[in-house]
Formats: C-alpha cells, structure tokens, sequence
C-alpha cells in the first residue's frame, strides 16, 4: 500500500475541480496520503486552465513556484494535469523542464500510474482520447458542506469562434442519465443539499446518448431524490430553451430561480460572426419570457468586450441591453485573441487596451445593477444555504448566490453548516448581505 503524500492544486473552473476530485478519490482508494500542502510532500498535481491568457498565465506562476520548491528539496515530484498540458504539449516538456509528468484530459483516470511511475523515477505523459465516453468515477469532494457540483457532460460541440474549448475538451459527451442520478443520490446520502448542475453547456444534455434534449427530465428526476433541495443551472446556451425546459424550470419548486445563460454579445453582426446561434431579438424575447415565467428569476450572464468587429456602435448596443434587461450577475472578459481559434484571425480587432477599458465600462454599469439589487434585500426574508462559520458570523448563500462567483450573506445565529435556515436581512457591508437567523422566510 502507498503511504507517500500528494498535493493537488486545482485552477479554472468547476468542470475542471470535478476532475481533480476525482483524480484525488481515485489516489485515496490507492492508499496515497492527501496533504492539503504541496510543500513537504511528495509529489503535487497542478490541474490546470488553459482556456484563455490569464488561466494560462496563472497556470505558469503556479507551475514555477512548484518549480521553486522542488529544486529547494520541499517537494518531490510535479505533474501537470488538464487543459493546458493537452493544448502545450511540446511547448511544456521544452520550457518547464522542472515538471515530471503530463496527464491530458482524457488520461485523468489514469492517474494513480501516472504518480507510482513518476515516483518511481519516470517522466510519463498520458494522452488518452478526449472524445470517448467520459469516465465515471468516484468523488473526493472538496467542496460544501452541503452542496456539490454535478458535471453532467464533458466537451462541446458549439465552435464560438473566439473559444478553443472544443479543440481542448473533446466533442460533447453526456454522461448516461442513471450514473448522473446514482451519483447525485450518493451526494445527498453524504449530506449534500445542493446540487449545482454543470457542463460547457447542459442545454445540450441528451442530444448525443439519447436524440433528445434531456435537462428538463434529468432535472425532474434529480428533484426526486431525498435529501436534495436545490438544484441550480449552470451554462445553458440560449438557442435550445424550450417549452419542455421552461415549464420545469418555472414548476419545479428544487430548481434554484437562478439562471447561468452566458450570451457573450447581442449584436446580431458579432453574434455571427463569433458562429452564436440566434440573435439578439431572441436573446430578448428568451429573457423577457424567462422573467414572465419565472418570478423572482436572478439571471447570470457571461459577456465579451472587444470582439472584433465590435465598434462603438456595436458596444453601445450592449450596454443598451444591459440597462434595460437588467441582469442581476455578469462577468465580463475583455476578448482575448486564442490560438487556433477563428477570432484569433480575423480583421477589424479591437485594441486590447479598448476592449479592456469597454470591459471596465461594463463592470460598473452592471455593478450599479447589482448594488441595486443586492439593496432591494434589504427587510427581506431569505432562505440561506449556511456555508460556514467567520468570526462572529455564520456564512451563506441565498437564491441568487452561486459559489466562488457571486456574494456572500453574513449572518448572526445557530445554524449549522450545510443546513438551511431563513436569514432576515438588515443591510449590506462592502456589497455583501448582512443578516439575523429568523424563525420562518
Ligand atoms: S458554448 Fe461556445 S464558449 Fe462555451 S465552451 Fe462551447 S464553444 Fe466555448
């Protein structure tokens, strides 16, 4: 049995973390040590982002600082695990001469022999098929108490012109419906609460394993298992909403009333030519009907500044659509020209500095409606996931707070971590809900 200890660093985002619970149950079940620090250990993952300049950028600091301990002697070995392996392969064995192991992202299950070769003296590279079936296995889960996230699909099938997601991570790939709901069963028999349901993109879910669109029915089938009481959406492309998809979303009191449906733009000429589907007539009407059906809907969104072919005029058109639908949560990245990508190549670019100042200009616009709401709290009532304790306070998440992301609400009282209970809130400190447990919302 292994008694050697691992460290695993996971950058990027939740689809990428599900990953590295994973590799870190299948190391458990092997008998390695989790160490919650790379320094002193034996050997540590980096599970990294490749997605776009910053991940990546990120992904290298943290790679040389590994770097740094190993050639101190604080720590033994160092993998690179995920998306930036898979798309800087040769790039990585010939810059980053410190790192020892390279696992791509259809090698993640083969980690433990990528870690005993490794330790053993090799320098292994596993680079397994990104488009096969996705492999199911189990979860150390790093996150909660009380909730999860639920990856449903790997890959995506879209082709956005600016995104090289597709070319990293396969072709979409839903995982079969009974893995999904024996694994949500086991989450909840663990005390999980919430489920936040993840993929590049759930609308799709079904669409390959089963020639229909699935989500509505997955969804119903998750709200039935006991324990869980949210379900929350994340990444739903804005084209495949439909009847089915609505009706459950609107009637189903598990679904969180809180939507992630990323648009990146509204103009129909950048919609386009970054190869989105629909326009931004239907962009409207989808949200404008979302709202009629869903009352008390906190939308989130995903934007780009300074695609090309984005002038004035087309900018100006964005911000127009945001005074006006109001979006409660928004990140917005200024573009950023990928590699391999068709955006990378074409003509009529934005500055990088223009499209970091329109970047700007869209985060105080939407942080005026934010504050906005995040104020229209205030004398409210709310049902809040307790998250944990800080200081004085306990910490949790409310309806329209998804992890990492959005807030944050502060309250005062007894509930314990991963329960619910309804915080009366009394203001804001710093753009953060601050509050008293109630007896009933
Ligand atoms: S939907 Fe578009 S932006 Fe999102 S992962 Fe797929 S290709 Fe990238």
């Amino acid at each position: 049995m292994a008694n050697e200890t691992i460290a695993l660093i996971s950058l990027g985002c939740s689809k990428n973390l599900v990953n590295s619970e994973q590799m870190l149950c299948l190391l458990d079940d092997a008998g390695f040590s989790v160490v919650p620090e790379a320094d002193g250990a034996d050997a540590v993952i980096v599970n990294t982002c490749g997605f776009i300049d910053a991940a990546k950028s990120e992904a290298i600091d943290v790679i040389l600082e590994m770097g740094a301990l190993k050639a101190a002697g604080r720590l033994g070995k160092l993998i690179v695990a995920g998306c930036l392996p898979e798309r800087y392969r040769a790039e990585i064995r010939t810059e980053l001469p410190e790192v020892d192991a390279l696992v791509g992202v259809g090698s993640f299950a083969e980690i433990v022999s990528v870690l005993r070769e490794t330790l053993d003296g090799g320098c292994p590279e596993r680079f397994g098929d990104r488009c096969a079936p996705v492999d199911e296995v189990g979860r150390f889960l790093t996150t909660g108490p009380g909730w999860a996230y639920l990856k449903i699909a790997e890959g995506c099938d879209n082709r956005c012109a600016f995104c090289a997601i597709p070319d990293i991570r396969g072709r979409y790939r839903s995982r079969p419906m009974e893995n999904i709901l024996a694994e949500a069963g086991a989450l909840a028999q663990s005390g999980v609460r919430e489920l936040i349901v993840v993929a590049q993109d759930i609308t799709r879910y079904g669409t390959d394993l089963y020639h229909r669109r699935a989500l509505a029915e997955l969804c119903r089938k998750l709200s039935e298992i006991g324990g869980i009481e949210w379900i929350r959406l994340h990444y739903l492309y804005p084209d495949l909403f439909d009847d089915g998809l609505i009706d459950e979303i609107a009637g189903n009191d598990k679904i969180v009333k809180y939507l992630d449906i990323p648009i990146q733009h509204i103009n129909d000429n950048i919609l386009r030519s970054m190869n989105r589907r629909g326009t931004g007539t239907e962009i409207r009407a989808l949200f404008r009907r979302l709202r009629d059906r869903v009352p008390g809907l906190v939308l989130r969104t995903s934007l780009i500044a300074g695609l090309p072919g984005e002038g004035p005029e087309e900018f100006e058109e964005l911000c127009d659509f945001l005074r006006e639908a109001r979006i409660e949560r928004a990140g917005v990245f200024p573009f950023s020209p990928e590699e391999g990508t068709p955006a990378a190549e074409m003509d009529d670019r934005c500055p990088p500095e223009e499209a970091q100042r329109r970047a700007e200009l869209v985060m105080e616009l939407q942080g005026e409606i934010m504050d906005a709401f995040q104020s229209a709290q205030i004398g409210k009532t709310l049902r809040v996931l307790c998250t944990g304790v800080d200081g004085a306070f306990r910490t949790g998440r409310s309806w329209a707070d998804s992890p990492d992301i959005d807030g944050t609400v502060y309250f005062t009282g007894s509930c314990p971590p991963g329960e619910f209970c309804p915080v009366h809130i009394t203001g804001l400190m710093d753009g953060e809900l601050m509050g008293e447990e109630a007896v009933s919302c």
